[in-house]
């Protein structure tokens, strides 16, 4: 299975890098091949750990800013998504 990690930034990532923690308290890891780019994990993280690439599959742009909260994972309709825990 694939894993995407490509970078970028746009302005809401770069506000919301700002006022995220530092250290990653999950490692997100998107499954493409089960992934139907419906963007809910995108649009739900609350820190913008995630964005869209060209192929309209989501990439961990900013993984320092996940907090572990499992929205992502808990509501992906094809378990396309998965956060593993980061012991600090
Ligand atoms: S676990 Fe939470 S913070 Fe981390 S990518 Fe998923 S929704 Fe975002
Ligand atoms: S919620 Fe799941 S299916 Fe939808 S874009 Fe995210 S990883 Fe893909």
């Amino acid at each position: 299975m694939a894993e995407t990690t490509i970078q970028s930034h746009t302005p809401r990532e770069k506000k919301l890098e700002a006022k995220a923690p530092r250290k990653p308290r999950g490692k997100v890891v998107i499954f493409a091949n089960w992934c139907k780019g419906c963007r809910l994990c995108v649009e739900f993280c609350p820190t913008g750990v995630l964005a869209i690439g060209a192929n309209e599959i989501p990439y961990v742009a900013h993984p320092e800013n996940c907090t572990a909260c499992h929205w992502c994972d808990t509501h992906c309709p094809d378990l396309a998504i998965i956060v593993k825990p980061i012991e600090n």
